[in-house]
């Protein structure tokens, strides 16, 4: 899992703590070959890419290095190759439509990353005629490409000298120059991260420091006895000078911690709303597209209404539910639409800075004229969907698994004979 240093890489004042020349000649010798020794065989990271297309390289980078984001090799080595195999070229990327995109990414998360990498596609189609630009003040105007995926792409596809810094190298670089405050000194993190790249190999450099910090400088335990670049680190000199002190250093000191927020809970009430067939055809179930902007930008839910309390009583949701349903989608439930609606119960969504509480409940209607004719005319950011349609969408886990309480739920009801409309 990689998550990315936000700061450019511009700094002028070092406050000495620049690498000295011979620490720079040892650590990029002794980083990289401890690299070529315990690299991982992984399905994007063909050996320093000798030969390969250019183009391809750049896009099979930016590809990985996007999955990498917030998500662990274990998985993202299933979604790579299913990834390459469909859209094998920028191109072939560029033509591709959201929901394709969005249905090949489901259960990655952070769909946002999905939506980049169509958009940086078509962007590089439109403006360049599919060539990356090769350095990585250029590659940063593509959206979705921010500092440390321009780093990486220009170091390891066009052998850039230039950093890539995720968290695992602000920790290595935070305890070499012992900097306590990485998240004050994001600039100079970069800037020293950009002094010792290898010139020769900066691609294989950058993904050394990478994979020091992830296997071998960890986070609570790391295993200094075994590190190649001991010699050169400013904490572990620290934590053996102070040994036998009385107030002891630990290079685990470096970077001090950072408070994370504690993540905000959020409730909403979920209707899946069914609207029943005149004749044979099957069922079809409402969805309403997100906001532009904001968490799952753009992707498909089924209707929500955001709680204010989340002690909301059952009757209290509906009526807040009903209101939505009428007058921003056009639904009619009278008494005579309304066929069954009943409570399926409740589903915690948990993302990294949000704790999704989901009500949910069933909601099944007829075609009277009111809700046939808002299905023909179907308003905007709004679709209905059959159920076979729904398996197959790139529909958000969490999506996903409302539908599932509901099916289970309705299958019951309806008995085995109609499991499915
Ligand atoms: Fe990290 Fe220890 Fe190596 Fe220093 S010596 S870089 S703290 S593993």
């Amino acid at each position: 899992m990689r998550s990315i240093a936000p700061n450019p890489p511009d700094i002028e004042d070092l406050d000495g703590r620049c690498f000295h020349e011979h620490e720079v000649t040892s650590i990029r010798r002794d980083l990289l070959d401890w690299y070529d020794r315990n690299k991982r065989d992984l399905p994007w990271r063909p050996d320093d890419f000798v030969g390969e297309n250019v183009e391809e390289r750049a896009y099979s980078v930016w590809v990985s290095e996007m999955m990498l984001q917030q998500t662990t090799v274990g998985r993202v080595k299933d979604y790579f190759p299913r990834w390459m195999s469909k859209w094998p070229s920028l191109s072939h990327l560029s033509q591709a439509s959201q929901e394709e995109v969005n249905s090949l990414w489901a259960g990655l998360g952070y769909y946002r990353r999905a939506r980049f990498l169509l958009e940086g596609a078509k962007h590089i189609v439109e403006n360049s005629g599919g060539i990356f630009p090769r350095d990585a003040a250029e590659l940063r105007q593509i959206p979705g490409i921010g500092n440390y995926t321009a780093g990486a792409i220009a170091s390891i596809a066009f052998k850039q000298p230039v950093p890539a810094v995720d968290v695992n190298v602000i920790r290595v670089i935070s305890r070499l120059r012992a900097i306590s405050d990485a998240t004050r000194e994001s600039k100079l993190l970069w800037k020293l991260a950009g002094e010792i790249v290898d010139l020769e190999r900066p691609g294989s450099f950058n993904q050394a420091l990478m994979d020091l910090g992830s296997a071998v400088c960890k986070t609570k335990a790391p295993l200094c006895s075994g590190c190649p670049i001991a010699g050169s680190c400013k904490a572990f000199l620290l934590q053996k000078q102070s040994a036998d002190k009385e107030v002891a250093v630990s290079v685990t000191d470096f970077p001090a911690k950072s408070i994370k927020a504690a993540p905000r809970e959020e409730f909403t009430a979920v209707c899946v709303v069914e609207l029943l067939p005149l004749g044979d055809d099957g069922s079809l179930f409402l969805l309403v597209q997100r906001p532009e902007n904001g968490l799952l930008a753009g992707l498909w839910e089924f209707p929500a209404v955001l709680l204010k309390d989340p002690k909301t009583s059952a009757k209290t949701r509906r009526t807040s539910v009903n209101k939505y349903l009428r007058s921003s989608l056009g639904l009619s439930l009278d008494k005579s639409s309304v066929k069954t609606r009943e409570e399926v119960g409740s589903y915690r969504h948990v993302f990294s800075h949000i704790r999704l509480n989901m009500f949910v409940e069933w909601l099944q209607i007829s075609s009277t004229d009111d809700n046939a004719a808002m299905e023909a005319k179907t308003l905007p950011r709004t679709q209905w969907v059959k159920y076979s349609a729904l398996e197959k969408m790139g529909l958000t886990s969490g999506v996903k698994k409302v539908f599932s309480m509901v099916s289970k739920h309705r299958d019951k009801r309806q008995g085995s004979k109609r499991k499915t409309p």
